[in-house]
């Protein structure tokens, strides 16, 4: 090892989440509570960092014994130009949400939000066919773009895409191929008719903002209906689609499972998400 690569002391590993503002992140709550369930000796520490310390704070941590963080708004994007090594569906989805240090010193940024979006449903909606009828994803920003990519992954066969700022769903057509079909926001109920899965992955419907307004006329019942948003838990969508007899799985599942793979690369244990997990988060 040479002097300018970080050393790994053997102490206590840390990780941690890095964003700002941070104080609201339950991810400290979610891995504190791994952490103390599996008896392991580790620390998981929430960062606030300002956009133009990033890149000194990235090159700190692995010296001060930082094994790897979660990162979010509004790191995600600029993470990954700072990265050495970056997963494949990190590179589609442009963004990274969990990065690894590795002992040699080098950062591997991942994206493990696909993944945490359909562990929830297969969860939480085990008989959930994704080639049952088209996917509909309301909403274009970093998450739908992840939502997305895990779903055409799944096998999703058609995936309509609807935004409030059409260029940004163009953009994700243009990158995610043919399967895509970009609606106008203005027809957004229209997307709906025969889709078998429909995901809000806008912000509307969180806690002090609108709820989000889309016709549900042509919604069917045998539609399965999630939201990114879990604050609340059941969103205005949600309870909407669950009047009309839709099966609903709300968005703090994604949550918790996108968390897994990070914990156990750091920590050496895969976590498990169960109803505790989700109590304790929601305590
Ligand atoms: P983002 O990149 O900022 O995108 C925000 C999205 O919401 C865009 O599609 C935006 O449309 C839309 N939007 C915001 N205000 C709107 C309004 N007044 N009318 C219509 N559309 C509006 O955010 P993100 O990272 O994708 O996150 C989206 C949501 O998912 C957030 O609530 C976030 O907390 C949640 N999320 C949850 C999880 C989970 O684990 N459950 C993971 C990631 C994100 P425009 O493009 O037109 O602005």
């Amino acid at each position: 090892m040479t002097d300018d690569q970080p050393s790994r002391p053997a102490h206590v590993p840390l990780a941690g989440v890095i964003g700002m503002p941070i104080a609201h992140s339950r991810s400290p709550r979610l891995h504190g509570h791994w952490l103390r369930r599996y008896g392991i000796a580790g620390h998981y520490i929430p960062m606030p960092v300002m956009p133009e310390h990033l890149a000194e704070v990235l090159r700190a941590l692995p010296r001060l014994g930082f094994v790897g963080i979660n990162v979010t708004i509004p790191h995600k994007e600029a993470v990954l130009t700072l990265a050495d090594a970056v997963t494949d569906r990190a590179a589609l989805i442009g963004a990274a949400n969990t990065l690894i240090f590795r002992p040699d010193g080098k950062i591997h940024a991942d994206n493990t939000d696909g993944y945490g979006f359909i562990a929830n449903l297969r969860q939480n909606a085990p008989d959930w066919q994704p080639d049952a009828g088209p996917a509909a994803v309301i909403g274009a920003g970093g998450a739908a773009r992840a939502v997305v990519a895990s779903l055409l992954d799944s096998g999703v066969r058609e995936l309509r895409i609807t935004n409030r700022t059409r260029i940004r769903s163009e953009q994700i057509k243009a990158e995610f191929g043919a399967r895509l079909v970009v609606y106008d926001w203005a027809q957004a109920g229209n997307m709906l008719e025969g889709a078998a899965t429909v995901v809000n992955a806008t912000s509307l419907g969180m806690e002090g903002k609108q709820p989000l307004r889309v016709p549900l006329d042509a919604l069917s019942p045998d539609a399965l209906v999630t939201d990114l948003v879990y604050t609340p838990l059941m969103t205005p969508f949600l309870l909407d689609a669950q009047a009309r007899g839709c099966r609903v799985v709300d968005g703090l599942g994604m949550l918790l499972h996108q968390a897994a793979p990070g914990f156990e690369r750091w920590f050496g244990r895969r976590p498990e998400v169960d109803e505790e997990t989700r109590r304790i988060v929601l305590e």
